[in-house]
């Protein structure tokens, strides 16, 4: 039996997110520069390689794996991964494979995805009116992202929008956005914006719009009833009483939920981040590119998870952005 990886804080890590790009077909303002310079190709993991790394996790007890990006799905072949990846969840050994998508690429996808074994995946999206989510977006377009959410649901895919909460921009659609989601039964998030990548031009304190501000303006009209889940994650949920929804806050920022951490990231590059708020990371890519032998992976893997930081040290309390890191978001994954 292979011991799993637990951390030395006593937390047992099940949970990989796996960035497969760098590379995106948006340019959100609160994730990229405009003009974003994108690493080589060839200092990505190949799809042989991500396999082999996502497989070496979940030997030593990763079960929930998301895909992420950048947008995953604009990845060459990334299907290929998805139907490798597929085998571990036939085995068991799996429990869940999923992604994080702008929806894009839905229409294209959504239905090799459900083949895949995927059943969920997350659908960012901070505003359904087409002038601000192209501007928001600079690229996007927003018929193209609803027609890739329809895409999903006809594909038998659960759905679950992602917002970014934003002061000045989404606030006034905090009820429209619900009560689209409500009408086609889909869960819905709010993510604190936070303080990644370069805050040169978009000043994200500017942008921060707190979570209990909007929760308390969404309980003015509907009862709230806090779920006991616990993700592992930055999420809390509550349930809307009268819907049935259940609503999500990302808050990584205003509340410490470091403790019950089961999570890392891995870049497309291969470095594993032990925690989204730290600099440390190890590399991966040198010891799996060094040997065809996996023990030799599987040892950089534990001596990385023994480096996991007991949390993180945002902080826009003092009104000034400390313990900001300066990758993008899109490098580490959301
Ligand atoms: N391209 C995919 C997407 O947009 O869903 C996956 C990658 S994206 C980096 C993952 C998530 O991170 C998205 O929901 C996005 O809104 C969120 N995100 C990006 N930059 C952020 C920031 N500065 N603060 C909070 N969330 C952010
Ligand atoms: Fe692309 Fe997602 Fe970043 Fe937007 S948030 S630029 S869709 S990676």
């Amino acid at each position: 039996m292979t011991a799993p990886l637990i951390d030395p804080f006593a937390r047992p890590i099940s949970y990989l997110r796996v960035s497969v790009t760098d590379r995106c077909d948006f340019r959100c303002v609160y994730c990229m520069a405009e003009n974003m310079t994108f690493l080589p190709k060839k200092e990505l993991l190949t799809l042989e390689e991500l396999d082999r790394m996502c497989s070496t996790f979940v030997r030593l007890g990763v079960e929930k794996l998301r895909i992420t990006g950048g947008e995953p799905l604009v990845r060459k072949g990334i299907m290929t991964f998805f139907e490798g990846m597929k085998r571990h969840l036939d085995s068991g050994a799996l429990k869940e494979l999923t992604l994080t998508t702008n929806g894009s690429q839905l229409r294209r996808f959504a239905r090799d995805l459900v083949d895949c074994g995927v059943r969920r995946v997350n659908v960012s999206l901070d505003t359904l009116d087409a002038t601000k989510f192209a501007d928001i977006t600079r690229w996007g377009r927003l018929v193209q992202v609803l027609d890739g959410i329809d895409a999903a649901q006809e594909a038998g895919l659960r759905v679950k929008i992602n917002a970014v909460a934003l002061k000045g921009f989404n606030e006034d659609e905090l009820f429209t956005l619900q009560a689209w989601c409500a009408e086609r039964d889909m869960d819905m998030t709010w993510i604190e914006v936070m303080p990644m990548g370069d805050l040169g031009n978009e000043d994200r304190l500017d942008q921060y719009w707190a979570l209990n501000d909007l929760r308390a303006r969404l309980a003015e009209r509907f009862t709230l009833v806090d779920l006991a889940e616990r993700t592992g994650g930055p999420a809390r949920y509550v349930r809307i009483e009268e819907t049935g929804q259940k609503i999500g806050f990302i808050t990584p920022l205003t509340h410490n939920f470091c403790e019950s951490c089961n999570r890392v990231r891995l870049t497309c590059t291969g470095e594993l981040y032990m925690c989204l708020g730290q600099e440390d990371m190890a590399d991966l890519r040198a010891p799996l590119r060094a040997s065809a032998d996996d023990a030799v992976l599987e040892a950089a893997i534990r001596a990385a998870i023994a480096r996991k930081p007991k949390g993180h040290d945002f902080d826009y309390s003092r009104q000034s952005v400390a313990g900001q890191v300066s990758r993008h978001m899109s490098h580490t994954g959301g």
